[in-house]
């Protein structure tokens, strides 16, 4: 069996589409064009591509772009003060900030620190209690981009068994709460699961998010599962790198029912479910109908 290959940068493509056409009606008929504020604090290389492939993408579908790159060594005190200006700024709707954060820098604090209605990357403590919870939020980007490519795929998600392999607040721990709203049967694995194979060998669904290399191979692979690869590892290619998944692509696609690939699978949708977050973030910042059909 070869597994059909889920096409994120795609279906990533129609999704901004659609996001651009709610930002052109929502100019036209209230006059306001949805702004996205990034904040990037040091000179991190990978960040710093990520930060530019977002404000590129955000004037792309016509939204304000807001970007504010501070030193390394700024303050604890300055960063706070600069989310505040952002929570005040009726300009912007949606405020990243980039994470990691240099060691110096409490990332619950400034996290939190975010108006919860603009936390377009929903890592905001109120937004994980209301995700948690089964109520209306913002939810991250990343699990949110593989939860929609998962029901475009297989439709009604309910009962089928789901293994996520990783429990960060940002990938893990949300994924498999969205799964579990959608009524699936989830495991998390993590670095101290015992006998990682056996678990990821019953799952219909496979999420793997983890960061490490080609963990992942095909005869842990229950036959016909759907694989999601977070992944995003850059490993040595004779004298370049390449950019390779958690799971290890050429055994998996032998056994897998459907497969996202690194690079062009969950990474181009996670971008498109930010500016999904920030035209809806914009929607109820004034009382506006959200848009249907957006994100999952
Ligand atoms: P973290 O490092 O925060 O979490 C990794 C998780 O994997 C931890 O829970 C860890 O367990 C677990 N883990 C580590 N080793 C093993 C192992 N041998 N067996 C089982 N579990 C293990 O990573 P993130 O969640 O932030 O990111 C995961 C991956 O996803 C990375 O490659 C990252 O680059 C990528 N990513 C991709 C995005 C995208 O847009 N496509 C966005 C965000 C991340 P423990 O908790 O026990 O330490």
């Amino acid at each position: 069996m070869t597994a059909k290959i889920i096409d994120g940068k795609a279906f990533a493509a129609t999704v901004r589409a659609k996001v651009a056409t709610h930002v052109t009606r929502l100019k036209q008929d209230h006059g306001v064009t949805p702004g996205l504020a990034v904040v990037l604090v040091g000179d991190d290389p990978a960040s710093q591509i990520y930060v530019r492939s977002k404000g590129k993408m955000t004037a792309e579908v016509g939204m304000a772009s807001f970007e504010h790159r501070l030193d390394a060594e700024t303050s604890e005190a300055d960063l706070l003060a600069l989310i505040e200006k952002l929570n005040a700024d009726s300009a912007v709707h949606g405020i990243l900030v980039q994470l990691p954060l240099p060691d110096h820098l409490n990332s619950d604090l400034v996290i939190n620190a975010i108006n919860p209605a603009k936390d377009v990357d929903g890592f905001h403590i109120s937004n994980v209690g209301l995700l948690g919870t089964g109520q209306k939020s913002m939810v991250p980007c990343t699990p949110l981009g593989a939860l929609m490519m998962l029901r475009d795929h297989l439709g009604n998600l309910a009962g089928l068994e789901a293994v996520v392999i990783g429990r960060s607040n940002i990938v893990g721990k949300p994924m498999a709460q969205l799964l579990l709203n959608d009524s699936c049967t989830v495991t998390i694995c993590h670095s101290k699961t015992n006998d990682l194979q056996a678990v990821v060998r019953r799952a219909d669904i496979v999420i793997a998010a983890v960061g490490r290399p080609e963990m992942v191979p095909g005869d842990w692979i229950k036959p016909g599962a759907t694989v999601i690869d977070v992944g995003i590892n850059r490993v040595p290619n004779g004298e370049k790198t390449k950019l390779v998944g958690d799971c290890d692509f050429a055994s998996c696609v032998e056994v897998a029912g459907a497969i996202t690939p690194v690079p062009g699978g969950v990474g181009p949708m996670t971008i498109a479910c930010l500016l999904a977050n920030t035209v809806t973030a914009c929607c109820r910042a004034n009382g506006w109908a959200e848009p249907q059909g957006l994100t999952a």
